[in-house]
């Protein structure tokens, strides 16, 4: 403002204006000089925003790529095991499809060896032993004696066992001793579930043999409440000797060998065959006649003896043999004849058996004709009826509907219109008392003689297989009632079926073991080969 003294207005505002202009031209490059700057630095951030972005989307390409590949491989890796699956597949198909031939191929190759097996068995006339193990039960726990709570859980455990269809393994533990192992072969063993349709299968064909013309018998062995009567006839009812026949699928060997016998009997030409009865009890060595009748027509049990004829074979003179039409008619009269059973019960089992039931069934068949071979059962009988016959058998017989005494002297009367020959089959069905232990089953007085009864008849049967098997001359047959009456089909002509019983509890394990030794001895019995009725028409054996 010093400078401004003395000057004019107007050149103070021509100086003014000068300035101004001067002012504004610095303004103006200071805007320039800041766009500038902005301008520069946007371009920066751009660049850099540009190139962050490239290498954003490369890095996001790069990545997809990799996940692609990622992707790729890993349905690559998919596909590769969807292969690898087919192909295992394909094999598993393969592999299964020959497994399921070798095991045809194996079961073939069983069924041929057990054909040859029964074969040889026939040459050689050997006992067939099949084993039935039943299944543990809830008398196996019930004390009967005083014994610590540790071995009683101990006497509950199973001892025996089914291996396979043919071996019985049995676990033999003593207390402070390490377990051993024991194994028995038998011609068929059955496991405690297998029905008792399973164990006819393998008899059924035993019975079309008996209308081929053998003989054949079947016994259970084993202790008391091992399943013998079970398996022989079915489960018993409460307090009653009979056996139910409501309940079909737990029928025993009896009822289900009868109705069989009945069904392959009217598959033959009618009226040739007719079917005799007749129900034996051994007890205490003595034999009863459970159908003989007396003047009132009730039915009771008759001493009887057994004799040996002049051929050598075992008879019961008198023995009552009623002649039945069906299979009902003969149940009905074993069920009657089995109500005179003795019974005991003892500790080990509330309906024991006390005796041997021998339940016999007899066909006997008539053939007529020339063709007759020549070694019959009874020469002399079928001589005499060729001589004498006055023929209206079977008709007359049925008409009578008559009860034989002794098949000696048979009622029949035969009219001799052409030649004719009879032939008598037998069924013989045995349900054996068991063997036990006495300090087991706690019993005394009458019926620990009982039991020596029973014991001694068993080993007298052990011994009568003993004797067989190394061939001796003598056979034993008469030391006990039970081995002379069934002297024909233990050491005779028949096919026997030993049909072992166990019970599988720990606690039984002595008893056990010596049913099993019992078959094992049973089974290496050679009798020499099982001999067929001659019939005119030659049928094939089984
Ligand atoms: P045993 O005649 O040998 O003295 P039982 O046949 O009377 O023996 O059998 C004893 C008990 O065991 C019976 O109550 C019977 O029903 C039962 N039993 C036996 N075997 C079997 C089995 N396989 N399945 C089911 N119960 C059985
Ligand atoms: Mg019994």
């Amino acid at each position: 403002y010093q400078g401004l003294a003395g000057r004019s207005t107007n050149e103070i505002l021509q100086l003014y204006a000068a300035r101004g202009q001067q002012m504004k031209l610095q303004r103006s490059s200071v805007v320039t000089q800041l766009y500038g700057a902005i301008k520069k630095r946007l371009k920066q951030d751009l660049k850099s925003l540009h190139s962050f972005a490239l290498e954003l989307s490369k890095d996001f390409q790069r990545q997809s790529k990799a996940c692609i590949y990622q992707v790729l491989a890993a349905v690559q890796g998919i596909q590769l095991q969807n292969e690898a699956m087919q192909m295992f597949q394909i094999k598993a198909f393969d592999l299964e499809q020959s497994l399921q031939e070798v095991t045809e191929r194996y079961e073939k190759e069983k069924q041929k060896r057990k054909a040859l097996h029964n074969s040889l068995i026939e040459l050689r006339g050997n006992i067939r032993v099949h084993c039935r193990i039943r299944p543990l039960l809830p008398f196996d726990d019930a004390a009967g004696h005083s014994v610590s709570q540790d071995r009683r859980r101990n006497f509950s455990e199973k001892a025996a066992y089914a291996a396979d269809d043919e071996t019985v393994l049995v676990k033999c533990s003593r207390p402070g001793h390490a377990s051993v192992n024991k194994t028995f072969q038998f011609e068929r063993v059955y496991h405690d579930l297998e029905s008792q349709d399973a164990v006819f299968a393998d008899v059924a064909p035993l019975l079309t043999s008996l209308l081929d013309g053998y003989n054949v018998c079947i016994m259970a062995y084993g202790q008391t409440g091992s399943g013998k009567t079970y398996t022989m006839l079915g489960p018993q009812l409460e307090g009653n000797l009979a056996f139910s026949t409501e309940e079909e699928s737990e029928l025993g060997i009896i009822p289900r060998a009868t109705h069989e016998v009945f069904r392959l009997i009217s598959e033959k030409p009618p009226g040739s065959y007719w079917v005799e009865v007749s129900v034996v009890e051994v007890y205490n060595n003595e034999i009863f006649d459970l159908l003989a009748k007396d003047s009132y027509g009730k039915v009771f049990g008759v001493k009887r003896d057994v004799v040996t004829t002049r051929e050598g074979k075992s008879d019961v003179p008198l023995l009552t043999h009623e002649t039945v039409e069906n299979a009902s008619e003969f149940l009905h009269l074993v069920n009657k004849g089995l109500q005179l059973r003795v019974t005991h019960p003892t500790l080990v089992h509330a309906h024991s058996s006390r005796s041997h039931l021998v339940v016999t069934l007899t066909i006997t068949t008539v053939v007529f004709g020339d063709n007759f071979g020549t070694l019959w059962e009874d020469e002399q009988t079928s001589q005499r009826l060729n001589k004498e016959a006055s023929c209206t058998f079977p008709q007359k017989m049925r008409d009578n509907k008559s009860t034989s005494s002794s098949r000696a002297s048979s009622p029949v009367q035969l009219e001799a219109t052409e030649k004719m020959k009879q032939v008598k089959t037998r069924l013989q069905l045995v349900d054996l008392a068991g063997s036990e232990c006495v300090g087991m089953s706690g019993v005394t007085g009458a019926a620990l003689r009982e039991t020596s009864f029973i014991n001694r008849s068993l080993s007298a049967l052990a011994d009568v297989l003993g004797a067989i098997a190394e061939q001796r001359a003598h056979v034993p047959y008469r030391n006990s009632k039970l081995t002379h009456l069934l002297q024909d089909s233990v050491g005779g002509d028949a096919k026997l079926l030993v049909m072992l019983c166990i019970s599988p509890g720990q606690k039984y394990l002595t008893e056990s073991m010596q049913s099993l030794g019992f078959g094992t001895r049973a089974r290496q019995v050679q009798r020499g080969q099982v001999k067929k009725k001659n019939f005119p028409v030659p049928s094939k054996g089984k």
